[in-house]
């Protein structure tokens, strides 16, 4: 049966709703019905479940979660955002944001409790598939965009 990318993704929101109701957080959903990609799904939805709570978690009361999803044909390769509304990661500790144990400054001194694993292990589940994952500002006003990338197909036969 093929990897349904929009399952995975609405399993993971479900897994959430709860903590985004109670800080009355939206979660947008945009991903297409069928997204192909070459991945394990337990580790795809770890991965996924990992950036959906941190964006929740690191986003105040009334805020907006967006998580899209598209697929490249001319790089086959298909690409999710989770976008947040956050507290965003301050420009100078955004080298260490994938080093285990790493926490920004402005998540400890606002007491938001984590481990600082969740990314470090994502990035190795990402960098297994042979795919990345980054972030960047999400926009002006703050908040932050983590994208995942994986290819839709098998490598060719060698
Ligand atoms: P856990 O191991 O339970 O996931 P964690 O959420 O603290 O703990 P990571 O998911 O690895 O750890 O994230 C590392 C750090 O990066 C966080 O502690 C936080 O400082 C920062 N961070 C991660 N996601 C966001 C986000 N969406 N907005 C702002 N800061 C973030
Ligand atoms: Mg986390």
């Amino acid at each position: 049966r093929p990897l349904s990318l929009i399952r995975l993704v609405a399993d993971s929101v479900d897994a959430r709703r709860a903590d985004a109701t109670a800080k009355q957080i939206t979660i947008d959903v945009d991903v297409a019905r069928h997204l192909p990609a070459h991945a394990d799904p337990v580790r795809l939805r770890q991965v996924l479940d990992n950036l959906v709570s941190n964006a929740v978690k690191y986003t105040p009361q009334g805020g907006t979660v967006t998580i899209t999803g598209r697929h490249d044909d001319t790089t086959a390769t298909t690409t999710l955002r989770v976008t947040d509304t956050g507290i965003g990661i301050p420009a100078e500790q955004r080298p260490h944001l994938f080093d285990r144990f790493f926490r920004a400054s402005n998540a400890v001194s606002q007491g938001i409790k984590g481990t600082g694993l969740g990314l470090a292990i994502s990035k190795a589940i990402i960098d297994a598939h042979h795919g990345t994952l980054s972030a960047e500002p999400a926009g002006p006003d703050g908040g932050t965009t983590f994208t995942v990338t994986v290819p839709s197909c098998p490598p060719p036969e060698p």
